[in-house]
């Protein structure tokens, strides 16, 4: 039989088709923008070194007795990663990275990649629930990173250090120092992928 009013759905469902395949095609142009190529990273998409900064000064300047976490992470052994593998299996690890971290991390966190195997990550206490040291290890400890390679599972290991807004500092800089330092120790004694700044730490590297 004849129904009018189903044909009429169907004509508007192809409009909305249309529609939807233009958005994406604008989200696609966007992405290659010049503009988004400014701030982000071309391999991951994620904000580059530049635009990670502005977002610290940023939540520094608006919000500044919110406190939060700055994490640097960097994948261990990752040239061997590449070696072993090839670099577009290295690419690969780099691009999951991020998605890695934004899952295991219950918090708001802004995921950027600052160079090479180097991450840092800005993760903001949610209001009124402060995220401690503790919590935030469990997280980081709690899933392995893998990716397929073929048919089987490549487990990827990494090492992250912590400074914490405004505690251990209140700028950029000294922030990223501070996480800097406990990442250097992270990577030097693998009990943990995780380790924290402390004033100690500060004194000994400064001492040579
Ligand atoms: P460590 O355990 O001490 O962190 O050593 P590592 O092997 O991970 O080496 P390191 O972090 O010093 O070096 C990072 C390597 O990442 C060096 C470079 O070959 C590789 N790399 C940098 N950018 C890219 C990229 O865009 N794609 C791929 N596949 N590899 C990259
Ligand atoms: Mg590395």
């Amino acid at each position: 039989a004849h129904h009018p009013i189903n044909n009429v759905a169907i004509a508007g469902m192809g409009v909305e088709i249309t529609e939807l395949r233009k958005k994406s095609e604008q989200l696609k142009a966007a992405r290659e923008s010049a503009e988004f190529r400014a701030v982000h990273d071309a391999l991951t998409s994620l904000p580059n070194r530049d635009q990670f900064r502005k977002i610290i000064k940023m939540q520094i300047e608006s919000q500044p007795d919110h406190p939060f976490w700055l994490l640097m992470c960097d994948i261990d052994k990752f040239k061997l990663v590449n070696d072993v593998h090839g670099h577009d299996v290295g690419d690969q690890v780099l691009t999951d990275f991020g998605h890695f971290v934004t899952r295991v991390i219950d918090g708001d966190v802004i995921v950027s990649r600052l160079g090479g195997d180097e991450f840092a990550i800005l993760i903001r206490d949610q209001p009124d629930q402060r995220l401690d040291a503790s919590k935030l290890k469990t997280m980081l400890n709690e899933d392995l990173f893998e990716i397929k390679v073929g048919a089987r599972d490549l487990e990827v290991e990494f090492s992250a250090g912590a400074a914490r807004y405004p505690t251990d500092a209140e700028s950029y800089k000294d922030l990223l120092k501070c996480a800097d330092l406990a990442l250097l120790r992270s990577k030097s004694d693998n009990t943990s992928r995780i380790d924290f700044y402390d004033a100690q730490l500060g004194i000994e590297y400064t001492n040579g």
